[in-house]
């Protein structure tokens, strides 16, 4: 950049810090705002997995025929509150009409540039900060009954396949040998080599926006409420703490960021993906790297706070507290899987993975408002986090990316 712009960056999750991070290396004035500390929205409370294989969408091929049948399944992760339903049903079906190997396969070919290189994009975003500490490399395992469980699964390592991804698989004996926290219910491993998972993901991303403010970045509590536009181009961001100026904005609040583009006149389609987690305090006999247990749709990761059980897909909107059947059933499926498992206490947490209908994150410019959208991420924000805010710092400071990114135009509903 020529001459130093000033840029607003409206929400500090994995994927502002990043863009402030990268901003503020281009040389940009930026400013951080969030109506909370860094890092307390949904990239707190993730499975903390650097899920560099995850290219395949929720709405694969058959979920039209299967998913009532899973909903009313009181066994399977998958869970409405139907009141919400009237209010879901536009998006629902906009979501669903992807669940077909067309789409499938675009969006995860979508996918793939945004998460493929995610250990290497988390290292160069937090080298030389305190956030670096976080990081783990280690093998992202996917823990099944049997090989007929993993047969069934035929159509999603295929498409990983397609990425780069090819598992390891172990057997038997050999599942135990590698990991002797799993009880009988696990009787197939397939795992991922060259992944990563973060110890604390708040905490990571509290640290990384401590980074930004010692690099001279401006880190701001306030309440974002609308934009300032003159000629339809973005002057200033207003807040319950007075107003911003600057040359351009990041739009990337996550889940929240739908109301404040709608004042952009965008309306993105764009729904809270409920998930949960549980964290085991002092845990025995929990495992070693992060495990995907397949029939659970959860991930049980070692965190430093204790072993973090995150996951579970529940719709039914950003306003109404935690439901008790997910919380139940996560915790009944963790039993079965880690018989052993011994802990002190356990903590619950409920947050809102920012899906779009078409499951590809929102990267690029509103119209030509000078605003730029970076949410969307649903259910791979931490893993896709730093490479998106490289792509959207890059969109602003004129260091165009040399991917395509079509795929990710948020003008595109
Ligand atoms: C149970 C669960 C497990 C998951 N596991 C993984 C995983 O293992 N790996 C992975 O890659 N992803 C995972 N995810 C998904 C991932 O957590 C999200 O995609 C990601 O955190 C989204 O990050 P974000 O920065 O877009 O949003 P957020 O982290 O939600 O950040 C948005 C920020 O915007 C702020 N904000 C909102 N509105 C305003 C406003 N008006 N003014 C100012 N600030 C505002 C919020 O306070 C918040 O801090 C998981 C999600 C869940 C729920």
């Amino acid at each position: 950049m020529s001459v130093a712009k000033h840029i607003v960056v409206v929400g500090a999750g994995i994927v502002g810090v990043s863009a402030a991070i990268w901003l503020t290396r281009a040389g940009a004035k930026v400013t951080l705002i969030d109506k909370n500390a860094p890092g307390q929205g949904t990239s707190f409370g993730n499975a903390g997995v650097l899920a560099s294989c995850s290219v395949v969408p929720v709405t694969a091929p058959g979920l039209v025929l299967k998913g009532p049948k899973l909903l009313l399944d009181p066994g399977f992760p998958l869970f409405m509150r139907w009141s919400y339903l009237p209010k879901l049903a536009p998006w629902l079906l906009r979501y669903l009409s992807h669940a077909n190997d067309n789409d499938t396969r675009r969006i995860s070919k979508g996918l793939t540039p945004i998460v493929a290189d995610s250990v290497e994009q988390h290292k160069a975003l937090s080298e030389g900060g305190g956030a670096s500490r976080y990081m783990v490399p280690s093998d992202y395992s996917f823990a099944y009954a049997d090989r007929a469980a993993f047969e069934a699964d035929a159509y999603t390592w295929q498409l990983r396949r397609v990425a780069g991804f090819e598992p390891d698989i172990l057997e038997g004996e050999a599942v135990h040998e590698y990991e002797p926290a799993f009880g009988p219910a696990v009787g197939l491993l397939a795992v991922m080599r060259d992944h990563g998972y973060i110890t604390d993901p708040g905490g990571y991303v509290a640290a990384l926006a401590e980074t930004f403010a010692e690099m001279g970045g401006r880190v701001v509590t306030a309440e974002v409420t609308d934009f300032d536009l003159v000629g339809g181009t973005v002057q200033a961001v207003l807040t319950d703490q007075g107003r911003f100026d600057c040359d351009h904005v990041v739009l990337s609040a996550g889940i929240w960021s739908k109301p404040l583009a709608a004042k952009l006149g965008l309306n993105v389609p764009l729904e809270s993906e409920r998930g949960y987690h549980i964290v085991f305090k002092e845990p025995v006999s929990a495992p070693k790297s992060p495990t995907m247990v397949a029939a659970g749709k959860f991930v049980a990761t070692p965190m430093e706070a204790g072993l973090r059980c995150a996951g579970i897909v529940e719709f039914g909107g950003l306003d109404a507290g935690p439901s008790r059947a997910p919380l139940k059933l996560l915790r009944k499926t963790v039993e079965q899987t880690f018989p052993d498992l011994t802990y002190a206490d356990t903590e619950e947490w409920l947050g809102h993975r920012p899906a779009p209908t078409d499951s590809l994150p929102l990267i690029g410019e509103i119209g030509q408002s000078g605003v730029y959208t970076a949410f969307g991420h649903h259910h791979i924000g931490l893993t896709g986090g730093p490479k998106t805010g490289r792509l959207v710092a890059g969109l602003i400071t004129g260091d165009r990316p040399n991917i395509d990114l079509a795929a990710y135009n948020p003008n595109r509903f």
